[in-house]
């Protein structure tokens, strides 16, 4: 597909950063400019281009593909998704690899006749230099919640982290004195307290690019987290727009090569048919979990006699022997990769036991469903205190320790599973999810404040050319 170089509107670049969880929101996010009558030529490298090509094939949009850079640093030849990596602690050689793809992105950006802006991937900060070199602004996607960005920003600027004596000893965030976390809602990169981590290397340089950047785009809208987004315009630059639940974006798309409907979709149907409530058990692309950590997992879906469908990435045998054929009647276990939206989306789907990544915890806003929050990694801790103390839209799982690695005992998660699906605490979260359920909606329709933010921001974008 080609670019229309001839078109007068605005060409926007979209560059996601290269892992399933960076890439859908902003083909959601292409869909919302394509509404808009904006050009958009979207990047990605060669093992990405099929996803991306036909998550997007109702549209016109060009997609352009760079070559990734080959065995860097001991990531395998072939792997050009974090997702895709054999281990996490390769992600840093893996994202200093993508700057290598700077003079093949530049090429491409020149041989575009004119381009009103980049979006980029916060993970992309290289990205920045090229925009500056051809004068073009970069917005900056920021897959993440305005609270997570404002109160870990608040924690590092302040030093918060140093504070405590003990990992599990709470802090007050200083300027949101009501929130109180401790130093293990901080994981991997938002370990602040590591200031000479190759890690901490990394997410400086993202920062640098993002102040120099034009703006940040928040998958988000402005009801929903509002104290939190002006706490960022007021403190913090560049300035965040929210415009999103980007997963709101309407699509035509019908899967034409599918002939029959998937299996894990016939079992939502049968069960809504025997008007049974299922809850959906995910924890995203990155997660890893170890095989004691599955079978306390299997046990607690056992116990709560709750239905159940389950998408993991583990094998087989990695479950308990013959739990799959015990649960038979009220449990799916599914190993490949689902729509998650449909599945939200699915009447019968009245729970979700999630990791709380941020475009999970969306997409369930917007379908209604309340959460059972599980973090596991990155910011995701902060994403469940929000998503249960700030928001109150979920409950949370009770770990042995308390701590965002901490260990999750069947009992315990028997005991949180029957109460988000059936007990009073349920109940209200249920209620709450439903009210932002309404907003998200209402946001990014005609008139919302999403809408009206990112008819601004085109103005202001087409006033700069
Ligand atoms: N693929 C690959 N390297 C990557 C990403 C994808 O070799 O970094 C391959 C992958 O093995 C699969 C195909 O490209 O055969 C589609 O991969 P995708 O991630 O889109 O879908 P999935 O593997 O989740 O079905
Ligand atoms: N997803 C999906 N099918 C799967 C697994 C994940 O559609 O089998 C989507 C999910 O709907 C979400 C994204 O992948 O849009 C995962 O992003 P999230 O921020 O929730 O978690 P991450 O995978 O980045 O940890």
């Amino acid at each position: 597909m080609a670019a229309s170089p001839c078109s007068s509107g605005p060409q926007i670049v979209l560059f996601p950063f290269m892992a399933k969880g960076h890439i859908i929101p902003l083909l959601h996010l292409a869909r919302l400019l394509l509404h808009r009558n904006i050009t958009v030529t979207i990047f990605t490298t060669p093992a990405n281009q099929p996803f991306v090509s036909d998550s997007l094939s109702d549209t016109d949009v060009s997609v352009v593909e760079l070559p990734f850079p080959q065995n860097i640093d001991g990531v395998p030849a072939g792997v050009e998704s974090s997702d895709k990596l054999p281990s996490m602690s390769l992600f840093l050689p893996f994202a200093a690899s993508t700057k290598l793809m700077q003079p093949d992105f530049e090429q491409a950006l020149e041989a575009l006749a004119s381009t009103t802006c980049i979006i980029s991937d916060g993970f992309l900060g290289w990205t920045q230099h090229s925009a500056s070199k051809f004068g073009i602004p970069r917005l900056v996607y920021y897959g993440m919640s305005s609270y997570s960005q404002g109160v870990s920003r608040c924690v590092m600027v302040n030093g918060l982290l140093s504070g405590p004596e003990l990992d599990n000893e709470p802090f007050v965030v200083t300027d949101f004195p009501w929130i109180k976390l401790t130093r293990n809602d901080f994981d991997g990169p938002f370990n602040f307290r590591e200031t000479n981590s190759p890690f901490m290397d990394f997410v400086r340089e993202q920062v640098i690019a993002t102040s120099k950047s034009y703006g940040l785009l928040m998958n988000s809208f402005y009801e929903l987290e509002a104290l939190y987004v002006d706490y960022w315009n007021q403190a913090f630059k560049p300035k965040a727009w929210c415009i999103g639940p980007f997963c709101l974006a309407e699509s035509t798309k019908t899967d034409s090569k599918v002939s029959q409907k998937p299996t894990w979709l016939q079992w939502l149907d049968q069960k809504l048919a025997q008007r049974s409530f299922v809850l959906y058990v995910a924890f995203g692309s990155q997660a890893e979990l170890s095989s004691q950590q599955l079978n306390e997992i299997s046990s607690g879906l056992e116990e709560s006699k709750v239905n159940f469908l389950w998408v993991t990435r583990k094998s087989e045998s990695e479950l308990d022997d013959g739990f799959e054929e015990r649960v038979r009647e009220r449990g799916l276990v599914v190993r490949e990769w689902v729509d998650q939206k449909t599945i939200l989306g699915h009447e019968s789907v009245q729970g979700f036991l999630s990791h709380c990544g941020w475009n999970s915890i969306l997409e369930s806003i917007c379908a209604k469903v309340p959460i059972l929050a599980w973090p596991m990694m990155a910011e995701q801790r902060l994403n469940a205190r929000m998503v249960v103390e700030e928001i109150k839209v979920g409950l949370s799982v009770e770990t042995n320790n308390e701590s965002a690695k901490g260990f999750v005992k069947s009992k315990g998660l028997e005991k949180m599973v029957r109460e988000l699906m059936e007990g009073e605490e349920g109940k209200e979260v249920r209620k709450k999810v439903k009210e932002f359920g309404d907003e998200a909606k209402k946001a990014v329709a005609e008139g919302g404040s999403s809408w009206r933010t990112l008819n601004q921001l085109i103005d202001e974008l087409q006033g700069l050319r």
